[in-house]
């Protein structure tokens, strides 16, 4: 065999994978479909600046081990996440927290907020059938019509009142003056971006970009016995059971001769009328950053089809309960290790996603 391991995908999960396996003397084969490394952490530099190109990426996490890990291979500054939302031009500070509150309400104490949001929240009556109810009887009818609704409806493709509660089991309200969105101890951007920590991760790997494994499976397959898959898992399957359902998201860039544009990195258009959820500044991820221009991202929320990019899995019952039906069959396929978002059909964090894969190279690897 050329390999111990084909490795499918070079995002988070596969690199850790690689880097681990590298340092156990194992030899690796990461096969990449994109024409470039590193999954959706990957960043490009245009005019100075970090762009994160899909999407913004915050590392936050509350897991010592994970944190101690990746800054071995980047130095991460001090950012601190404070979104803005923007609802009909009108600013408030999020998450919800007593700057919200005085912006919403003019209350300036605790009790005073607490004591609207309790009265507000007895209007849901009867069974919580739906997202609208829920989220009303969470955080009371302001909050849910001015920041929750029109974000939800968009970033869903549905109305709340047709969304299921399960959506929001928690949004969290802080009664403190706090507008980090974070709770975790750790939190930070790499300064130089996290492409040069995908690059630190693959060094010692073979890495082969443009290459789909599932449009050549038996050529890979024969390469090694063992075969990481980070990819989807109906795609490996070839959809023979049917397609596994996600949102996606559409980025718009714009760069703008202007050294700040909204003076914030992320700001979250809260109205249903704004057809983009969130507009990313990228140059205020990093302080240390020097341009004279900057560059914007639009967020479109959108289908799967629109793109091709699976981004949010649908985790409702049937799309589950066809993702636990394609993980039956590949418990059929003799080496083949399943691991990240999309083999696993979940949404995880990239602290988590490091966890993971540390936990399979522990088991894998000892
Ligand atoms: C919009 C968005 C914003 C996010 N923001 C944050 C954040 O702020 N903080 C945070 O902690 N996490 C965030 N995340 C989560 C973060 O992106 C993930 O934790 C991380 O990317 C998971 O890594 P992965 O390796 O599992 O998957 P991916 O990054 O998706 O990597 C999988 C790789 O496999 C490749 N691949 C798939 N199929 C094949 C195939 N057949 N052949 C070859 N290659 C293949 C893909 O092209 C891709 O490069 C965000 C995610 C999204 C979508």
């Amino acid at each position: 065999m050329m390999y111990d391991y084909v490795i499918v995908g070079s995002g988070l999960f596969g690199a850790v994978f690689a880097y681990e396996a590298g340092l156990r003397k194992k030899r690796c084969l990461v096969l990449e479909k994109r024409d470039h490394a590193g999954g959706n952490i990957y960043t490009e530099k245009r005019d100075g600046i970090d762009i994160h190109r899909y999407g913004a990426h915050i590392f936050h996490t509350s897991d010592e081990e994970v944190w101690k890990y990746v800054n071995q291979f980047a130095r991460f500054n001090s950012f601190i996440n404070t979104p803005v939302a923007n609802f009909n031009g009108k600013l408030y500070s999020m998450p919800f927290n007593m700057n919200t509150f005085y912006q919403m309400w003019g209350v300036t104490t605790p009790a005073e907020a607490k004591a609207i949001i309790e009265k507000q929240r007895r209007c849901v009556t009867g069974e919580i059938d739906n997202l609208e109810k829920q989220a009303i009887s969470l955080v009371g009818e302001d909050i849910y019509r001015t920041l929750v609704k029109g974000y939800t409806e968009k970033q869903w493709g549905r109305d709340c009142a047709d969304l299921p509660p399960e959506i929001i089991r928690r949004l969290p309200v802080r009664f403190t003056f706090d507008n980090n969105y974070f709770n975790d101890p750790y939190q930070g951007i790499p300064e130089d971006g996290y492409t040069a920590i995908i690059d630190k991760l693959l060094a010692g790997a073979d890495v082969r970009l443009g290459a789909d494994f599932n449009a050549d499976r038996e050529k890979y397959r024969s390469m090694a016995d063992r075969v990481l898959y980070t990819g989807a898992l109906d795609a490996y399957f070839d959809f023979r059971l049917g397609h596994l359902s996600y949102r996606s998201v559409r980025f718009e860039d714009e760069r703008f001769e202007c050294e700040n544009l909204q003076g914030v990195a992320v700001m979250n258009y809260t109205d249903r009328e704004t057809p983009y959820t969130r507009v990313i500044e990228h140059r205020h991820f990093n302080r240390k950053t020097v341009s004279p221009v900057t560059w914007i991202s639009r967020e479109y929320p959108v289908d799967y089809s629109e793109t091709g990019e699976a981004y949010y899995p649908v985790n409702d019952r049937a799309n589950n309960e066809l993702y636990a039906r394609y993980r039956a069959l590949a418990e059929g396929e003799k080496g083949l290790i399943l691991g990240g978002r999309l083999a696993q059909y979940a949404y995880f964090d990239m602290d988590k996603t490091i966890r993971a894969a540390l936990d399979l190279v522990r088991q894998e690897l000892g």
